[in-house]
């Protein structure tokens, strides 16, 4: 055996993965929507691309915009792709080698007929290529490629019809399965070198205010159950969060003075998605305008997130979240 990170026979271990070139990576996939307009026009403004020939036809790079299975990834069954046992297979496998992490490396695209509004796209994907083992900064491993298939068929409007459609374009996508860098002092390979969850405790765990000389009084003042708002001393303006200089003058000379604490909700969103460790969606974010015109974003406790309104008065109080961590929070009062 080399001197290696992974414990296994590299030329065995190859020849295995080698075998899986050609299988399908996932099979009987198509598009959520027809390739349509809207989505065009939306692409078109989101990257500034004013090309006056969409959106009778769709960017050629758009082509993942028209696979894409939303956040929630496409379902398994007649109506998404699915992923083959094959490809994962081939991942197990790498994972048993060792090669536990992975990382998107590259992609690369081939456009073959352009899409148009009213086009049903479906796609396959099969498993094109794995690399001979490579080193590389981010630890030993294998290059992974697989090639999506994007076909198409006119839908409302004609064309063929039926069958699978016409190859529309292509989709490489290369990742990295590798075994992490280890520190140097580990002599011996250890069987499970990937990465470590972190503490459960701190993954749960609310993240901390970043506390710096600028902010330190606003929490000094968190710590007596007191919410400070700076005031410029030249203009008299309020300000909310703490800075060192005044938004309206410029000046630096500020003092604080506490809050009364009664407020309204001036906006707010609800958090459905992505979720975080530390929260549990879906909950209320809002804004909220102090009776003295500063806004502050802040949990609305006493409500349920679907009761929450703009323009709904609430009340300071301060939410002990752990042993270290207390926030000033709204409670909102339901009409
Ligand atoms: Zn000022």
């Amino acid at each position: 055996m080399t001197r290696d990170d992974l414990d296994v026979d590299p030329d065995e271990l190859y020849g295995r993965l080698k075998a899986y070139e050609g299988r399908t990576a996932a099979s009987g996939g198509a598009g959520r929507d027809p390739v349509n307009e809207p989505m065009i026009r939306h692409w078109c403004e989101a990257m500034g691309d004013t090309n006056p020939a969409y959106p009778a036809v769709a960017p050629p790079t758009m082509l993942q915009a028209w696979t894409m299975g939303g956040l929630a990834g496409h379902p398994s069954g007649p109506d998404g792709s699915a992923r083959s046992e094959a490809y994962d297979e081939l991942l197990a496998l790498l994972d048993d080698a060792g090669c536990t992490s992975v990382v998107a490396t590259d992609c690369e695209q081939e456009y073959l007929r352009p899409l148009r509004p009213g086009d049903l796209v479906t796609f396959d994907a099969v498993i094109e290529s794995v690399s001979p083992r490579k080193t590389t900064k981010l630890g030993t491993g294998y290059f992974v490629t697989t090639r999506m298939n994007v076909r198409a068929r006119g839908g409302v409007g004609g064309g063929d019809g039926a069958g699978a459609g016409e190859l529309v374009g292509t989709h490489r996508f290369r990742i990295l399965k590798y075994a992490p860098v280890r520190p140097k002092k580990a002599a011996k390979p250890e069987p499970e070198p990937a990465r470590k969850p972190e503490p459960k405790a701190d993954r749960h765990r609310r993240p901390r205010p970043v506390i710096n000389r600028d902010n330190a009084g606003f929490w000094e003042g968190v710590a007596r159950h007191q919410l400070l708002i700076q005031r410029c001393l030249d203009c008299a303006t309020p300000r909310f969060p703490w800075l060192p200089g005044c938004g309206a003058c410029g000046s630096q000379r500020w003092e604080a003075f506490e809050a009364s604490g009664a407020g309204t909700v001036f906006s707010y969103v609800v958090m459905h998605h992505p979720p975080f460790p530390a929260f549990d969606p879906p909950y209320a974010v809002a804004l909220v305008e102090l009776a003295e015109g500063v806004r502050m974003v802040s949990d609305i406790t006493g409500v349920p997130y679907d009761k929450v309104r703009i323009g709904m008065p609430v009340e300071l109080e301060f939410l002990r979240v752990d042993e270290e961590l207390e926030l000033p929070v709204f409670r909102g009062a339901e009409a």
